[in-house]
């Protein structure tokens, strides 16, 4: 019988609800997590539409540039310097708090579902690839769930690539980008500056 378990723990002495997981995964036999950005605030990222979430903070950084965070996510931010500049700023700051992120008990829990081989998936809001630090599969292309094979699916991406807007190149986000687009920049595409040195010799 197929249960739903919707549970959303304040803190971690909420015994009710950590008693209720529990009981809920000792009787199941296999279990589907879907998880939101809650489950990587303790380990520094902070979610987006809190009240110190990365929404207000990068709206601080630019104001009257975005009107709300999900301005960050609009392709008419394409449209001006400012625009393109604040969300380049914020995938920055996103990286390196990344970067330096380490996974929480909620992680640790999951792999520990996986060792019961009771874990089906995990589908996630994230795109901070915790899940790979304890040992997990991640998939990030959306297009391919149905075939999927990877034990988490991130439905929004994943900031450890980087994908060319000139010639859809994907090369290796590296912590080494950061200070780049912290200055509002995006990097030269390895590939495209390649192909600029063969044409000019
Ligand atoms: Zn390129």
């Amino acid at each position: 019988m197929e249960e739903i378990v919707k549970l959303s723990l304040k803190s971690e002495n909420d015994c009710f609800l950590i008693r209720e997981v529990n009981r809920h995964v000792a009787k199941a036999k296999n279990c589907v997590i879907i998880t939101r950005a809650g489950i990587s605030c303790s380990a520094g990222i902070p979610d987006f539409i809190s009240s110190d979430g990365l929404y207000n903070m990068i709206k601080s950084q630019y104001p009257g540039v975005f009107r709300s965070g999900k301005d960050l996510f609009d392709v008419q931010l394409l449209r001006t310097h400012d625009t393109i500049k604040g969300f380049n700023l914020f995938m920055g700051i996103l990286k390196e708090l990344i970067v330096n992120a380490k996974p929480t008990a909620t992680h640790s829990f999951i792999k520990k579902l996986t060792d019961m081989k009771k874990l089906k998936r995990v589908y996630t809001q994230n795109i901070d690839n915790l899940e790979e630090l304890v040992g997990l599969d991640i998939d990030w292309q959306f297009e391919r769930v149905k075939n999927c094979k990877a034990q988490v699916v991130q439905l929004h991406g994943m900031l450890s690539k980087l994908r060319c807007n000139a010639c859809t190149n994907i090369c290796p986000f590296t912590p080494q980008y950061c200070d780049i687009f912290k200055k509002g920049k995006a990097p030269n595409c390895p590939k495209c500056e390649e192909r600029k040195n063969t044409r000019a010799k």
